[in-house]
């Protein structure tokens, strides 16, 4: 075990501090991640920055009827809180959908966001893996890799993102806010994740030394009609094959607004935009649900043990929206 320091932090300004003197520090939110990966020799810190005892436990509904939600809210009070079981149900459901219940007891939002891929190679430390160690290989591409990625990868890695609360957030234009000790700064949830490319070990756009401090969703009245569903290979405590977080709204038999995004299909949660473009202003039935997710899935690029996922994701879209639409008509 290598040895590292613990610190406890009780406000931003000391945890921004302590994160900007050591390039080596992490924050530490409930640990259920990094912790596990600190065991394994995969994560290395030289300081943990626990941060669960900072101000930022508070999910407050806005009065313009969006949220925001503090770094160290747990994922069971952000399920349970009745504001976004309202406002939001697809990211309650897709909090729930998530690990087990005393997990979601221990785990924060901020580490949920930053919570590394369960790609097998990259938690095995005798593997090459360019993620961890950049330039050493992706054994992946021509290994195991069922459930990897099929959208947004390249060849220096195809590992997917394991959040489910993350493809809800990205359905619903979730802002992240961080602090750093140069000051304050936001980054939407749909520039926050970078793109593989070829530095797979570039994860997110958080600058140096940032501690996020909370998440901003806009209001979004066709949230409120909203709903996650999970793929995975047994029927709890998995990780998604393939999910969706999709919201509908229909006049007069025309879609007036769709949210879709996937997860478990690439490095990060997908928002779904080309199928979004392909079904406003036009009919809320199956043909047209089943064309938007061709529109999407076009651009998928399968490897051979993963192309499974191209199918399902159709399917999860005709299905859910299918559902939305049947409800939004009684
Ligand atoms: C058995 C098991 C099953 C699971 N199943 C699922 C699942 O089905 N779906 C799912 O979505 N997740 C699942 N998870 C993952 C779980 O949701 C994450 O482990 C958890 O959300 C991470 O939160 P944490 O607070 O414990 O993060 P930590 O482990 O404390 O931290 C994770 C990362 O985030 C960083 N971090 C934490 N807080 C901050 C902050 N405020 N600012 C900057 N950086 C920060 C840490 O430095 C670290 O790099 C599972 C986990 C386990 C162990
Ligand atoms: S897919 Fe990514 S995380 Fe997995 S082995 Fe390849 S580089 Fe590493």
């Amino acid at each position: 075990m290598r040895e590292f320091g613990y610190q406890r932090v009780f406000d931003v300004s000391g945890a921004v501090a302590l994160l900007g003197s050591d390039p080596g520090a992490r924050c530490l939110g409930g640990g259920t991640n990094l912790v596990d990966l600190m065991k394994g020799g995969v994560e290395r810190p030289s300081l943990l920055v626990d941060v669960r005892e900072l101000p930022l436990d508070r999910i407050e509904a806005r009065g313009d009827g969006g949220l925001r939600i503090g770094a160290t809210v747990t994922n069971s009070e952000l399920a349970a809180h009745p504001e976004v079981r309202r406002r939001y149900p697809a990211l309650a459901q897709a909090v729930l959908s998530g690990a087990s219940g005393q997990l979601r007891n221990m785990a924060t939002v901020g580490g949920n966001l930053l919570q590394r891929t369960r790609c097998g190679y990259f938690t095995d430390t005798s593997k090459p893996c360019n993620k961890r160690d950049p330039g050493s290989g992706c054994p992946a591409v021509g290994g195991e890799h069922h459930n990897h990625a099929i959208l947004g990868a390249s060849a220096h890695c195809v590992a997917v993102h394991p959040s489910d609360m993350g493809v809800a957030l990205s359905a619903f234009d979730a802002v992240v806010a961080y602090e750093t000790a140069d000051g304050p700064g936001e980054v939407p949830l749909a520039e926050f994740y970078l793109p593989v490319g070829e530095t797979p070990h570039r994860e997110t756009a958080l600058p140096p030394g940032a501690l996020i401090t909370g998440i901003a969703l806009p209001p979004a009245p066709v949230a409120a009609r909203s709903r996650y569903r999970k793929v995975r290979e047994r029927a709890s405590y998995a990780f998604a094959i393939g999910s969706i977080a999709a919201a509908l709204e229909v006049r007069d038999g025309v879609v007036h607004d769709v949210r879709l995004a996937f997860g478990a299909v690439a490095s990060r949660p997908w928002r779904a935009r080309e199928a979004e473009r392909s079904l406003i202003g036009g009919p809320a039935n199956a043909d047209a649900f089943a064309a938007a997710a061709d529109a999407e899935l076009s651009a998928a690029e399968p490897l051979p043990h993963n192309g499974y996922k191209v199918t399902l994701m159709r399917n999860l879209v005709v299905a859910v929206l299918t559902e939305l639409a049947e409800e939004d008509a009684r």
